[in-house]
């Protein structure tokens, strides 16, 4: 299978994998205080979802790009953002310095079908989003467990719905629901599709722990949590029996590896599907530089974080400064929404 194919590590992968690795050491205080405005956002524990192996940090860069879809998963119908359901997990400190800025941006955009998940009650949050604010029961740390716990709550709400597709996000993305529509309208969501970044440059290896205890090793695809994916109702319906409810943590208890592993664990070796890698889809574990500004417009999710003291960003003029806006974000939105009310200001009209 082509997308199988691992080529060499590019000058690119190479990056991502110093970000990988490097990013879990030179974490602390010291690196967050030149950038006030991400403070609060990159004061995350040293330990990420899919660093959980250190086969980690390929990027993806090296698979095939399969954006034009194979036959059969074309669809024929009229997709709108009210069939998607978009998930966005977040915790308490990061409600107003991570939320309000997706609040303000993208989410204004997609209101209607945006829930965001957390672990604490929070008045501003709720005034602003209303039952779309989640409060899960699961615990306010980024352990494997307290994180498939609200991968388990996303999945439930959205099996509790009636749309057809399940987009989970961070909330250090910004989604263009535009450009996310345009993608999911070339699949159907009757058919078995799971799209996103892979984080490694080839299969991850997980040992299996078997129910009489013996273990065997197992090797799947996973699309990264840190840049968004999508799953068709399709092919969520067949992941129940080891995604809902308590069966997600039980199933990530298995392979002993975080959620977003955990999913294509699932979708890969239980229930016979695969990723689709799609360039589209962004974390901050690779040079976000790279992305040319003429296509920023086009890419469904951006990221932001800080590798080695310096920000990784996407790199795109105004109309806000670095400062003023440091993800990038508010700047982004003025490029794809400029009638925005603060982005005709920011201009000067
Ligand atoms: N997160 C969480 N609980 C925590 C820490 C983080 O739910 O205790 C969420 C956070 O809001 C974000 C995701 O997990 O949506 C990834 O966290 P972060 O970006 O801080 O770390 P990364 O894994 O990207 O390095
Ligand atoms: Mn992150």
């Amino acid at each position: 299978m082509g997308r199988r194919l691992i080529r060499g590590l590019s000058g690119a992968a190479v990056f991502l994998v110093s970000v990988a690795v490097l990013s879990v050491r030179h974490r602390g205080a010291q690196e967050t205080a030149q950038y006030p405005g991400l403070r609060e956002g990159m004061s995350g524990k040293p330990e990420r979802r899919s660093k959980a192996s250190p086969e980690d940090g390929g990027g993806g860069k090296g698979q095939k790009n399969l954006q034009v879809p194979p036959e059969g998963y074309r669809t024929e119908g009229s997709l709108t953002l009210g069939d998607i359901f978009i998930a966005v997990k977040t915790t308490k400190r990061f409600h107003q310095s991570r939320m309000e800025l997706l609040l303000d941006t993208w989410i204004s955009r997609a209101r209607e079908q945006t829930y965001v998940f957390t672990d604490e009650e929070d008045d501003a949050l709720k005034r602003r989003m209303g039952d779309h604010a989640v409060f899960t029961n699961c615990s306010a740390e980024h352990s494997h467990p307290a994180l498939s716990c609200k991968m388990a709550a996303e999945f439930d709400a959205f099996l509790a719905s009636s749309k057809s597709w399940f987009c989970h996000l961070d909330d250090d993305n910004y989604l263009n629901p535009q450009a996310l529509l345009k993608l999911l309208s070339s699949y159907s969501a009757t058919w078995d599709v799971y799209l996103g970044k892979p984080s490694l440059n080839r299969p991850i290896r997980a040992s299996e722990t078997l129910p009489n205890n013996q273990t065997k090793s197992v090797r799947f695809w996973f699309a990264t949590g840190g840049a968004g994916f999508c799953i068709s109702r399709k092919l969520a319906s067949k992941m129940v029996p080891w995604a809902s409810g308590r069966n997600f943590l039980s199933t990530s208890e298995l392979i002993r590896l975080p959620d977003d592993c955990t999913v294509g664990y699932i979708i890969e070796c239980k229930v016979g599907g695969q990723l689709l890698p799609n360039e589209l889809f962004h974390s901050h574990l690779e040079n976000l530089q790279l992305i040319p500004p003429s296509q920023l417009t086009q890419q469904v999710t951006l990221s932001y974080g800080v590798f080695e003291n310096k920000l990784n960003v996407i790199e795109l003029r105004g109309p806000f400064s670095p400062q003023e806006d440091p993800s990038r974000f508010r700047s982004l939105h003025c490029h794809l929404y400029p009638d925005t009310s603060w982005c005709l200001q920011a201009v000067g009209w």
